[in-house]
This record gives C-alpha cells, structure tokens and sequence, in this order.
C-alpha cells in the first residue's frame, strides 16, 4: 500500500509543508484522509495536525492559496477550517492531549504531542500520520501498525477497547459504521469492549447517532451494519422498534418468518438498486408495526392485517424519536410504509381499470420508488416463485404504464377546483362543495368519465342536480 496524490493535492499539500515551516510547526496529514488514500477511496476533507498553533498554521496556508478560501477560526476548540475550491476541505488542529473523567463526557485537552494526538483516535486505521516535515516529508507515522490493520482488514482501537470506548461511546457506532462501508471485520476483543459499553451510548446526542445510523444505511450492504448493531445490544438502546420485529413465534406448528432479518434482507436488496437514503429509510420500516398487529387465527396462520397502517402512523413518531427530519421525506416514507402492499393485491386475476388509476393516483410520483420497494421486499429462498412474483410485478408496471399514457393520472389535478363548483352554484364553503369534489375524483377514476375538462364540468353540474343545486346565472 502506498500513497498517490493527485497533482491537485500536492499543490495544497506542499502549501500546507511550505506554511508549516516558514512557521516553524511539526505537521502531519492525518486520520480519515490518509485511510482513504491508502485505500483508494475518494475524499476531499483532508485533516491537519500540527504541534503547536493551528490557527495561526491555517491562516497562512490560506493567505497562500488562490483563489483565496474561505477561513473560519474556532478559537475555543483552536481548530480551523479551509473550505478551498472544488469541494476541498482542509481541517486543521493542535495535537491534543485528552483525558476523560468517568462523571463528565467533557475531556479535559490540553496540548500534546503527535502520539498524544494518535492515541485519543478510534481506530488504528484511523490513527495514521504522514509527516509533512521537510526532512522527512510523506513519511508514514504508524504507532500502532494501523497500515497492518488496514492491509488484513481489521478494525482495532489504539488503546484498551474499554477505554476508547467509555472515553466517547458514540466511537462504537463508528466502529460498526465502518465494518458496514469498508467490510472490515471487528477484532475480538474491541468487538467485546462495543457488547461491554454498549449501554453508555445513551449519553451520546440524538443527533450524532443518527448521523452514524445514516452513514450505515448507505452502504452498500446496510444489513451488515444493523446485524452488528442488535447483535452488540446498541440497536437495542437506540431503535427499540426494530428489535422488536427479531424472533418467529410458533403456534400449533405455525411460525411466521422472523421480521427483523427479513427487514435487513429487503434492505440489502433495494440498496442494489438505489442510493436513495429516504427510500431506504421506506424499507427500513415497511414492516415495523408487525409486532403490534400479529395475530394467530386459527385454521389460517399468522396474519399481520393493517400493518401498513399502523406502521404509517409510527413513521412520524420514530423520525422525532431518531431526530430525523419531519418534512417530505418523513411524508415520503410514510407514504411508502402505507402503500407497501398496493402492488401485490394488484397482482391478482381481472384487476380493473380503475384499481391501476387508484394506486397511480396515491402512489403520484412516488410509483416508481413505490415499486422498487415492492420487489425488494420479495424475499422468498424459491427461485422459481421470485421469478414468479418479479414478472407478476412486471404486469402491474406495465399495465399502470398503458393506464398512465391514456389519462395521465400521476400528477391530476381535478379540472374543475372547488372554487369553481362554489361560483357555479352560488355556494360558500360547505358540504355539497365537498361532496362534489369527492364524486368527481371517483367518477375520474373508476373511468365513469374522461379525464377532460368539459366531462368534467357536464359531471358537475348532472351531481349538482342529484342533490338539489341550481347553476347561478353568470
Ligand atoms: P468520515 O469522514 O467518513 O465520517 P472519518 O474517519 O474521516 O470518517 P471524521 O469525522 O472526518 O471521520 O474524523 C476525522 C478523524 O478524526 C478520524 O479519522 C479519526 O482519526 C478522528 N475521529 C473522528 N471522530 C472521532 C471520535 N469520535 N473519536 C476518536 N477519533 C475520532
Ligand atoms: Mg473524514
């Protein structure tokens, strides 16, 4: 494994060694950056550590740079930030010393030295300096054989698991978050430190494990990342709700599929075929409310009726819970939750018209998305009756396609708004305005009428009739 810089960070990193002496400061590249180098993997947030002032270190490099970024100083924290052109961000910090009282989350820092600074980092991976010093620039700093780890693919605190790991719990979703991205494997006994600690993560901030949680989710196979999560105990402690979906219950030989691992199995499967964080959101909890509406009915089985329903209205309850956005992506997985089923009873023999006209008219521009998570959640070990289920899909898309080009449902508005049913018959707001409106959708969609203004208009005023109601002269 060797480092290869591009010629773009060359220029700011011979900037950052040319800053560094001209004042005099030991400097390293250090942490995420350099993992991600040795590993190939894109990044543009390079971390700086230097012994001494990094403030002062940051402001020369950007009184250097061109054009000129912008700075900004945390003088508290002594961190700076550089935020240069095309995306690059350059952090820079004091090597620090930190120590943690058992009753304060707070560390108490004081300045240090590089292998300070090395050894309050997570991970060995995470733990590697490259000098910036001019006699011995690009060397690799490694005091704990983090490029061992990185090579054999292990992660592994630099310190006793127990320490890293009550020093600062959130450390813990990290190691995990990481395992999911680079499919490294936990060494034993930091793996046992997580199991041991896993309780202290509840005075971590909402927020910092969620952002963690994300992370997982967007990997490529998020599965591996909630596993080692239930299987640590933190799921437990951060998202209840999901650990109660874990476990099939038997009954008069009858068990149902455990919920939990055929939740990560829909996940994994729609990850494969988008990047798309809420809709995985939408997989994550299609089947949350399981355990609230399972039922054993005898001579039938196991029937989970009206989960989507229930699970629908958990959706803003566990966004608020997770501190997770309430805005249309919280309507947008809540829809999803509460649509997830549509599909399939589409699916049967002599569907009509107007059942296609239904679902593309709630789906709107969710239907595509809608139907993603639909086949994702086809988690059958029988090849042939995914086949089966994939193709019965394949009719549904095709026969909303032919129904969407013929009257454009998706996006419909109602050609005639309440405003003008009230002008037409004179009325205020009232319940006639409603109950038109309502006919008028129905009939729209049960194909009674075209999708047209004038049928439209002859529909209202023929409605408008049935319930005693005379057109005002205009
Ligand atoms: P990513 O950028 O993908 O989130 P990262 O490891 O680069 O991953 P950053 O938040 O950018 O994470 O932090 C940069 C470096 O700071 C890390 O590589 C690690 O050395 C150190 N670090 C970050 N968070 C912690 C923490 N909670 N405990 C110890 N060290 C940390
Ligand atoms: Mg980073």
């Amino acid at each position: 494994m060797a480092i290869q810089f591009s010629p773009e960070e060359r220029n700011w990193l011979d900037r950052v060694a040319a800053a560094a002496q001209e004042l005099g400061l030991e400097t390293y590249l250090v942490g995420g950056f350099v993992r991600d180098k040795l590993l190939s993997r894109p990044t543009k947030d390079a971390d700086f550590v230097c012994v001494g002032d990094a403030l002062a270190l940051a402001q020369r490099v950007a009184d250097t740079l061109k054009p000129r970024p912008a700075v900004s100083l945390f003088k508290t924290f002594g961190t700076a930030h550089v935020q240069w052109k095309d995306g690059w961000d350059l952090e820079f910090v004091g090597a620090r010393r930190e120590s943690y009282q058992s009753d304060s989350r707070k560390p108490t820092v004081v300045p240090g030295t590089i292998q300070d600074d090395q050894l309050r980092r997570d991970l060995t991976i995470n733990a590697l300096a490259i000098s910036l010093d001019p006699d011995r620039f690009g060397e690799l700093v490694d005091p704990f054989n983090g490029l061992q780890d990185l090579q054999d693919k292990i992660l592994r605190t630099p310190l006793p698991p127990a320490q890293t790991f009550t020093d600062d719990p959130l450390r813990m979703m990290r190691t995990i978050r990481f395992a999911t991205q680079l499919g490294f494997t936990i060494e034993e006994g930091t793996w046992e430190g997580i199991c041991e600690q896993a309780d202290r993560i509840r005075i971590i901030s909402q927020e910092r494990i969620t952002d963690e949680l994300n992370k997982i989710l967007l990997a490529e196979k998020p599965s591996v990342g909630l596993d080692l999560l239930y299987r640590s105990g933190l799921l437990e402690r951060i998202f209840p709700q999901l650990v109660a979906l874990r476990g099939a219950e038997y009954i008069d030989g009858h068990g149902h599929k455990d919920n939990f691992y055929h939740t990560l199995q829909v996940l994994d499967n729609l990850s494969r075929h988008t990047t798309d964080l809420w809709l995985r959101w939408a997989a994550v909890l299609h089947d949350i409310a399981k355990p609230q509406t399972k039922r054993f009915e005898k001579g039938h089985g196991w029937t989970f009726h009206g989960h989507e329903v229930v699970g629908g209205r958990m959706v803003p309850k566990i966004f608020t819970q997770l501190k997770l956005p309430l805005n249309e992506h919280m309507r947008f997985v809540r829809k999803l939750v509460e649509l997830h089923l549509r599909p399939i009873s589409l699916t049967k023999e002599n569907i009509t018209d107007s059942a296609i006209r239904r679902l593309l008219f709630d789906a709107g521009d969710d239907f595509d998305c809608l139907m993603l998570l639909c086949e994702a959640d086809i988690t059958s070990k029988n090849k042939q009756k995914v086949n089966r289920y994939l193709s019965n899909f394949q009719l549904v898309r095709e026969r909303c396609r032919e129904v969407e080009e013929s009257d454009q449902i998706r996006n419909w508005q109602p050609p005639i708004t309440g405003e003008v049913i009230m002008q037409t018959f004179g009325l205020s707001p009232s319940k006639p305005v409603g109950i038109i409106k309502d006919s008028l959708k129905d009939a729209m969609l049960d194909g009674v009428i075209p999708n047209t203004y004038e049928a439209a208009h002859a529909f209202m005023l023929e409605k408008g009739k049935e319930l005693g109601l005379t057109p005002v002269s205009s």
